[in-house]
This record gives structure tokens, C-alpha cells and sequence, in this order.
């Protein structure tokens, strides 16, 4: 919905694509997932594969439905389903619909072999459990998996495992080691690194990477910043002054009065509040831009509002602009910036943007 309050959530195009490519000059003999799921990490799901429709070798994501979707709108590449399938009827659309699909336990293999259909060729990733411990096959149940796929023989297998500290410093090599026992002689493509692995571990990039965070022009590292791995912002929040407040020391602003002025202050109200998918836990101090001057944050977000700091930017009233996040018209702050402040990351903040903030695309 296009609204006349003045949140928008601007999307660039030219900065997913720019983005896409760096992770395919960082892998350059790999094919890469352009991952999309949580709607291409609040991003629109729609519009970023638009975006990457000529260049994506393929997408990744998790509905079925989701899938099926991409494919009635005419997606030819490969469409990976991350989780792999829940029920009987994923397992037939995952044939019908060409679908390939994550297996990353036996439940799901037994749904998929019981949906086979004559030779029909059929593409799996099957997960190895090589330490992150939520999802994947050990190296005990390997023997089993692999017997059962032997009565598939039009089945083209990917060993796939995912890296729970690529972007920490446990790195990746504990987990190689532990794939590499796991796969023997067995043959296959193997696909292996998420953002942090692709810019970081080139030796990680195998046959196919799943670079998702990056696509978004976020840093996968807390202490690199995603400026500084060339990457661009796709998002920006942006928003307006709807209020201006006067404070003489000793006030304090929002709810809890966590903030006091310890000053005489001059304060902006911001529409843009927690149920916009602005983290709640974003304290006092945390970065922001008004009128292309960064300022921060006073008091607690609430539901719709927010407050900043006027006073050294006088000529910002009712009806300036002002920029959450990301590159916007009223000056740049990093999505990392803003959740470090809020103790969290980038991701969490573009995966909870709110339905009701209306998603714009900016064009060139
Ligand atoms: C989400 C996801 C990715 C992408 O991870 P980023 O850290 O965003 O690059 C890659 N692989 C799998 C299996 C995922 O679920």
C-alpha cells in the first residue's frame, strides 16, 4: 500500500545488481544462489529477482509456494528450496515444478522418493550436519541416505553444508575437514559458502555459492564494514519530522523518560516507530540523518515515533527528510550502524520491516 504518511522503504535496483556481481567476482568459477527468502531479506521478493532475472544463475528461498510462484511468472533458472520440503504435496510440486530441493533429513527424503515421478530428472542438495547442528545428515546416517538414493538413479546430487562461524574466528577450516571426511569418494557439486564464506574463504566457493546478505549491501563482519568490502546499500529508510519539541534541561522525552536533556535541546519527531520494523531496543545515541546531517536518536522508539536531535541542525522542522537507514535523501547510516547500537544486525533489521512501510524503487 502507498501511503501518505511519509515512511518509504527505497529499494535500488542498480545497488542489488552491483552487489551481485561483486559476489560473482569474488567467486568467479562458481555459479551463485541469489538467496531471497524472508521476501529477499525485506527487500521485496518480487522485485529482486525482476532485478536479477538476466544475471542470477539461480534463487534461493524457502516456500514451496514461493517456488512455484517464481516459476508461473516465468523463472527459468533453478530455484533452490533452502529448508527443503514439509509435506507429501511440496514433494510433488518439487517434481512437477522442476524445484531442487534441499534433504536434509530422512523424513524429507522418504516424502521425496515416495513423489517420484518415472525419470523425470531431479536435482537435491543434501545437508551435512558438519557442526553448526540444526539442520543436515551426520556421518551415521550418511551410508543409509546414500543407499536409498542409489534406487533414484535420475537424481543429481549437490552435498551441501552451511558455516556457523564464517564471519567469527572459529572460521571455516574445522567444518572443510569435517565435510571433506563425510564425502569420501562420493561425486557430486558441492555448494558451501554464504556471504562471509564468499568474501573471506575463497577456497570455500566449490561449484555453487549462496551469497545473501551482501546481495543487500550489508556486512556479513561486526568489524568490517560493508563500505569498506565495496558493497552497496540497497535499502533506505526514510522518513519525515512530523513534530518539533522544545526542551529546557531537566526534560525528558517518550516513554520511561530515559532520556534528559541535560541542556535546553531542540528535538525532532520522527514517523517511523517499532511497529515499522524499527528495532525497540535502539537506545538514545543511536545513529541518524536529518537533512543530510547525522545526528542521533533521544528516548525510547515507540510504536509509530521516534526522537532525535535538533539542536545543531536548526533549519530541519516540521516536514524535513531524515534517513533511518542506508543511502537516503537525507544523508547515508550504515544498516550495520544502527544495529550494533540495537544489538542486533543488519539482516534482522531488513527482515523486520514492516508490511506497512511501502517499498519504493528508486530508479537511477
Ligand atoms: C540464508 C542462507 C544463506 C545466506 O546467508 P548470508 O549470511 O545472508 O549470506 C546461505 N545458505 C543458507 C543455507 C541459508 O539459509
Amino acid at each position: 500500500m502507498k501511503t501518505s504518511r511519509p515512511i518509504r522503504a527505497r529499494i535500488s535496483p542498480a545497488a542489488l545488481l552491483h552487489n551481485y556481481r561483486l559476489a560473482k567476482q569474488h567467486a568467479p568459477q562458481a555459479k551463485a544462489w541469489a538467496v531471497v527468502k524472508a521476501d529477499a531479506y525485506g527487500h521485496g521478493l518480487w522485485r529482486a529477482v525482476q532485478t536479477l532475472r538476466n544475471e542470477a544463475d539461480g534463487f534461493a528461498l524457502l516456500e514451496t509456494e514461493n517456488g512455484i510462484g517464481l516459476r508461473e511468472a516465468g523463472v527459468t533458472q533453478p530455484i533452490l528450496l533452502l529448508e527443503g520440503i514439509f509435506s507429501s504435496r511440496d514433494a510433488r510440486a518439487v517434481v512437477e515444478y522442476g524445484l531442487t530441493t534441499v534433504i536434509h533429513c530422512t523424513e524429507q527424503l522418504k516424502l521425496l522418493v515416495a513423489a517420484v515421478d518415472c525419470d523425470k530428472p531431479l536435482k537435491i542438495y543434501l545437508k551435512l550436519n558438519t557442526g553448526m547442528n540444526r539442520l543436515g545428515f551426520t556421518a551415521e546416517e550418511l551410508p543409509s541416505v546414500l543407499e536409498t538414493l542409489r534406487q533414484l538413479p535420475q537424481v543429481e546430487l549437490t552435498l551441501m553444508t552451511h558455516f556457523a562461524e564464517a564471519d567469527g574466528e572459529r572460521g571455516i577450516a574445522w567444518q572443510q575437514e569435517r565435510f571433506k571426511a563425510m564425502l569420501g569418494n562420493l561425486q557430486g557439486q558441492v555448494s558451501l559458502a554464504n556471504s562471509a564464506a564468499i568474501l573471506r574463504y575463497p577456497a570455500s566457493h566449490a561449484d555453487w555459492v549462496r551469497p545473501g546478505i551482501m546481495l543487500y549491501g550489508a556486512s556479513p563482519f561486526a568489524e568490517q564494514s560493508a563500505r569498506s568490502l565495496g558493497l552497496q546499500p540497497v535499502m533506505a529508510l526514510e522518513s519525515a519530522i512530523i513534530g518539533v519539541q522544545t526542551l529546557a534541561k531537566g526534560d525528558r522525552v517518550g516513554y520511561g523518560g530515559t532520556f534528559t536533556a541535560e541542556r535546553p535541546m531542540r528535538i525532532g519527531i520522527v514517523a517511523c516507530g517499532y511497529a515499522d520494523g524499527y528495532p525497540r531496543h535502539a537506545p538514545s545515541a543511536t545513529p541518524i540523518a536529518v537533512m543530510g546531517q547525522r545526528t542521533t536518536t533521544v528516548g525510547r522508539v515507540s510504536m509509530d515515533m521516534l526522537a532525535c536531535d535538533l539542536t545543531y541542525i536548526p533549519e530541519a522542522g516540521i516536514g524535513s527528510p531524515v534517513t533511518l537507514w542506508g543511502q537516503g535523501i537525507a544523508g547515508e547510516v550504515p544498516a550495520d550502524e544502527v544495529a550494533r547500537a540495537a544489538g542486533t544486525i543488519a539482516y534482522e533489521l531488513f527482515c523486520a520491516l514492516a508490511a506497512r512501510v511501502t517499498l519504493e524503487l528508486v530508479t537511477a
